[in-house]
């Protein structure tokens, strides 16, 4: 039962810290993860944008030179207009310079020129049918950076379109500056990079970082590079913060949700208001005729969801949790309802043996509690036998004089489960006790070859000459039952006689005793 695990409260506070921290460290790692994540897809779909958009503009710059690729093959007067319009059209084209024998002829902004382009472009490889490089500057925008690009025509010697763009980072810059996490982009042509982090051209080999992203796009030497942190102060803050909040309330609720709303301590006052505690009655017979002498009560909780619970784990609890006293007043209750129907069962003078937990017996209110019994229970008719267990007896300078007045209100005392604890017989001779109820462990042990017989014949012995009477308990086997008997032990109780058994079961209980071949 969870009773047995959660018995006490530093056990419960150990558990919801252990729960906490659990909690702490995975909620925790998983906002981490899924802010982790949410980077990764945003670094994702900035490069995938970057690469579309530049691919793009390419693919229709490409188209344009395309057109212009035959007037290659013409006089750059006959040309020079065409290509001027062209270039006005062109988004971001500076000029588009006509190329023949590797010299350029005819400029879109200038008109007729002769310029070699090893002179004009040294960086340029013309015999590539693409390629591109990166200018600090061009003529007319000396220190604004473009990009030059060469497309081969394969029907001229050593000719082509050469054009100049624009390339312009700064909504970039803007944007990556917003985000956190971003460090920057860079633009890489062959040996040199336009960054955002920095206004002139730069090295490519200086861009130390490993880039969060890279894409080169199709049919182009250019490269697009994402610098990004792999993880921000911001975030690994609120990852922190969040696997605190979560581990504080998880822990918390699992504390809240332990002591006080599983606290079986409170269960027990709720199951006694509810009345899920019920009492069964077993037959304590004597060993002579068989004839039943008294009963034994015994407390069961019938549990809504987990069921029957035995008493050995509730009475236990009862008695850690400091309740032992009010559910010994509700058994007492119960016994006190039963007390009519029990009346016409059991003639007068039958003994009714109750269990006292010693949490009870040496509670301030026991003697009071004692005397509101009796008053409580129908006048002269039954003779209440206390069961009080060996080990309460242990250094309880108090219980001589307690048993003295137990005495001296009618009460009759046994001492329960006897055996089972230690120097057992000093008890016998200390205090003054009516009945020794052997435990069954003892009674067990009957036929089976061990020492235990010896010492029960001794402990019947004493009982004898200290004239107390002998229950013995647990007696399950028509064997047990004739050595007892033969050995003088008084009354007899156990499933051989019957289980305990509800109060309406017992009221029709005859005893059978058949067996018993007599
Ligand atoms: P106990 O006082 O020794 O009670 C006798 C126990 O032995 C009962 O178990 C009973 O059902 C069981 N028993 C009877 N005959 C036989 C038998 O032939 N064979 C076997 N194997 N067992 C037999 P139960 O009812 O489970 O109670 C266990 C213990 O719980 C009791 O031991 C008693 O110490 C405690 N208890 C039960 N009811 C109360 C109560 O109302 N108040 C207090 N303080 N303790 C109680
Ligand atoms: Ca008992
Ligand atoms: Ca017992």
């Amino acid at each position: 039962m969870f009773t047995r695990y959660f018995s006490s409260n530093r056990k419960i506070l150990f558990l919801s810290i252990i729960t906490g921290v659990f909690i702490a460290l995975l909620l925790g790692s998983l906002q981490f993860l899924w802010s982790y994540h949410k980077r990764e897809v945003k670094f994702d779909t900035l490069i995938t944008d970057l690469s579309v958009y530049m691919e793009n503009y390419f693919d229709e710059l490409k188209t344009a030179i395309d057109v212009l690729q035959p007037l290659t093959l013409g006089s750059c007067r006959d040309v020079s207009a065409e290509l001027t319009s062209r270039a006005a059209f062109s988004i971001n084209v500076r000029a588009f310079l006509l190329v023949r024998d590797k010299n350029a002829f005819c400029s879109s902004a200038t008109g007729p020129l002769n310029a070699p382009m090893e002179e004009l472009i040294p960086q340029l490889h013309i015999n590539k049918s693409v390629d591109m490089v990166l200018l600090e500057g061009t003529p007319m925008l000396p220190d604004t950076p473009a990009i030059a690009i060469w497309y081969r025509n394969p029907l001229v010697k050593d000719g082509g379109v050469f054009t100049s763009v624009n390339i312009n980072l700064t909504p970039y810059m803007f944007y990556t500056s917003r985000q956190e996490e971003f460090a920057g982009i860079a633009v890489v042509i062959g040996k040199r990079a336009l960054t955002t982090m920095s206004s002139t051209l730069v090295n490519a080999e200086d861009l130390h970082e490993t880039p969060a992203r890279s894409a080169t796009l199709r049919h182009i030497p250019l490269t697009i590079n994402l610098y990004a942190d792999t993880w921000t102060k911001d975030e690994l803050l609120l990852a922190l913060l969040f696997g605190l909040v979560c581990g504080i309330a998880a822990g918390s609720l699992n504390f809240y949700i332990l002591t006080i709303r599983l606290n079986p301590g409170k269960e027990i006052l709720t199951a006694i208001k509810l009345g899920q505690f019920y009492v069964v009655y077993q037959p304590v017979v004597d060993a002579k005729e068989l004839k039943m002498r008294g009963v034994e009560v015994l407390m069961r909780w019938k549990h809504p969801t987990m069921g029957e619970i035995p008493p050995d784990a509730f009475i236990n609890f009862a008695e850690a949790q400091k309740l032992i006293v009010p559910l010994t007043l509700h058994l007492f209750d119960l016994i006190i309802r039963d007390a009519p129907r029990l009346q016409a069962v059991l003639p007068p003078g039958a003994k009714l043996g109750i269990n006292i937990a010693p949490g009870h017996l040496h509670a301030e209110s026991f003697k009071a509690d004692m005397r509101a019994f009796n008053a409580s229970m129908p006048p002269n008719h039954f003779q209440t036998v206390l069961e009080i267990t060996e080990r309460d007896m242990i250094n309880q300078h108090e219980a001589s004089p307690l048993f003295d007045w137990l005495h001296d209100e009618g009460f009759e005392i046994a001492i329960d489960d006897f055996g089972t604890g230690h120097s057992a017989l000093i008890y016998l001779e200390r205090f003054t006790m009516d009945y020794i109820k052997i435990d069954r462990g003892f009674v067990n042990a009957i036929g089976t070859e061990t020492v235990t017989s010896p010492v029960l014949d001794a402990v019947l012995t004493l009982a004898r000459r200290l004239n107390m009477s002998t229950v013995a308990e647990g007696v399950e086997t028509p064997e047990q039952a004739a050595w007892l008997r033969e050995h003088g032990v008084n009354f007899l109780q156990g499933y051989w006689i019957s289980r305990p058994m509800p109060l309406e079961q017992f009221c029709q209980w005859r005893p059978d005793m058949s067996q018993a071949g007599e």
